[in-house]
């Protein structure tokens, strides 16, 4: 089909990010202009599932008025009011009691930013703040984890463990070291439990903070569960064990909850669901259900004290951006809340899990999927040449990518991490959508086990 006008005007000026460039420029882009509830609707009126919610963002669906009037309402009353020199409004007062209240760790304050990327970077700065402001100079080093995705920026980017964020951009950079993958299906060893691996994977990050000293470390930064790595489920008994581990050598512990916060695995947060206790969370995406660019971080109450000593000596805490605390994303923010608590959104999602998981699940015996894993309403399947081996598709076939494409011609935009493809819908979804989404989905296996079966591709 010849490219249509929009899309060739596209090609020529605009830079996609997470986008094979090169095949863009053949293919073209995929031009979404609507949304109602979980579809959306491509230029020429096709419709599709958002089997991702966006990019893991867009909890209430499209086209919610409400939360379209109450920003409408914020623009209309003051377009802008910023955080700097003390001045503040009503919405991010509110809204910072609003998160202080959910959060699932001990919050003292409410910082503000507009992305996940940017919520990380403002943990490092923190943690390293906190250490100089604390006399504990030489403690700065952050650990993250292999396979873990924390954002973008030049130093989130750097505690992202994905080899495709750091290459040809010179990252990461010094002081983020980044431990053990706990995914059991893929890391295991042969006849190691799923506790006895979670203990390894443990052990691993006390050998690391003894190797590099403990006085060394400042901060751990951890998923719930790993999202863009390929939604990895930790193995049984490993945040327990981390949370002792980082208790004893006195290091930050951050929980990423910019994927998992605001009910994606069945409780507001996943740290809840996991067991973990984090000092710190980063949340954004959900926090406005994508309905703007949002993001906050808790601080506790011991680096408080060390930011107010500090600026008490510096005379300011010198840190902020433009829109830090932007009155439309904070009014947005209180809606979308207020929505999840009034419309009972997190019992609904934890409702519609054991449909979703019964579904993922049942992909298992799939001759194309080696594991499929989820929890509440997230999950992936991973794609292999091999069930009984493990043994994964030649990368150069790219059978993640060509399941996601044959997926979105079938109508369900879903997306690839590599050879696993993952799914995360609105939470607003029903019994019946759920269905329908996973009939697609298994439409599209059986198409790509005829072309492997075809192509010889095993
Ligand atoms: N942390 C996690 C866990 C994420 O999944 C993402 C984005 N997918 C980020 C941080 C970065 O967020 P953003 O893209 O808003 O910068």
């Amino acid at each position: 089909m010849p490219l249509s006008n929009m899309a060739v005007r596209d090609i020529e000026t605009v830079i996609h990010p997470y986008t094979n460039l090169a095949r863009h420029r053949e293919v073209g882009p995929l031009i979404l202009n609507e949304g109602r509830g979980i579809y959306l609707y491509d230029d020429t009126g096709k419709r599709y599932i958002e089997g991702m919610a966006g990019l893991w963002c867009t909890a209430l669906g499209y086209g919610n008025q409400e939360i379209a009037e109450a920003g409408a309402e914020a623009l209309r009353k003051v377009s802008f009011t910023h955080a700097f020199g003390g001045k503040s409004h009503d919405g991010v007062i509110e809204l910072s009691e609003k998160l202080k209240e959910i959060a699932p760790c001990p919050a003292s304050k409410v910082l503000f930013g507009t992305s996940g990327s940017e919520a990380n970077d403002m943990q490092i700065k923190l943690s390293w703040y906190y250490n100089n402001a604390r006399g504990k100079v030489s403690k700065k080093k952050i650990i993250s984890r292999i396979r873990a995705y924390h954002g973008v920026t030049i130093a989130s980017a750097s505690l992202t463990g994905l080899p495709w964020v750091h290459n040809d951009f010179d990252l990461p950079i010094a002081n983020i070291l980044h431990t053990s993958c706990p995914h059991y299906y893929r890391y295991g060893q042969d006849g190691e439990t799923e506790e006895q691996f979670a203990a390894r994977m443990a052990q691993d990050l006390e050998d690391m903070i003894l190797r590099e000293g403990p006085d060394t470390i400042a901060a751990f930064i951890g998923e719930p569960l790993m999202g863009a790595g390929g939604v990895l489920l930790p193995p049984k008994g490993y945040w327990e064990k981390v949370n002792a581990i980082l208790a004893k050598y006195d290091i930050r512990f951050i929980a990423d909850e910019v994927i998992c916060g605001f009910g994606r695995t069945g409780n507001w947060f996943g740290t809840t669901t996991f067991g973990m206790k984090p000092d710190s969370i980063s949340m954004a995406k959900a926090i406005t259900s994508a309905y703007f660019p949002l993001s906050a971080l808790t601080v506790e109450e011991d680096l408080y004290q060390a930011m107010l000593d500090e600026s008490r000596k510096l005379g300011t805490f010198g840190h902020g951006y433009t829109y830090t605390a932007h009155p439309v994303g904070c009014a947005i923010s209180l809606k979308t809340i207020e929505i999840y608590q009034r419309d009972k959104i997190m019992e609904h999602a934890a409702k519609m899990s054991p449909v979703f998981q019964m579904r993922l699940n049942k992909l298992a015996d799939h001759p194309m999927v080696g594991e499929a894993r989820g929890v509440g309403l997230i999950g992936a399947v991973e794609l292999v040449a091999d069930k009984a081996t493990k043994r994964p598709f030649d990368p150069k076939k790219m059978v993640g990518a060509a399941t996601v494409n044959a997926l979105q011609e079938m109508g369900l935009i879903v997306r690839n991490i590599q050879d696993s493809v993952a799914l995360c819908p609105p939470l607003v979804i029903t019994t019946d959508e759920i269905h329908e989404m996973f009939d697609i989905f298994e439409k599209g296996l059986d198409q790509m086990e005829a072309w492997a079966r075809k192509e010889n591709a095993r």
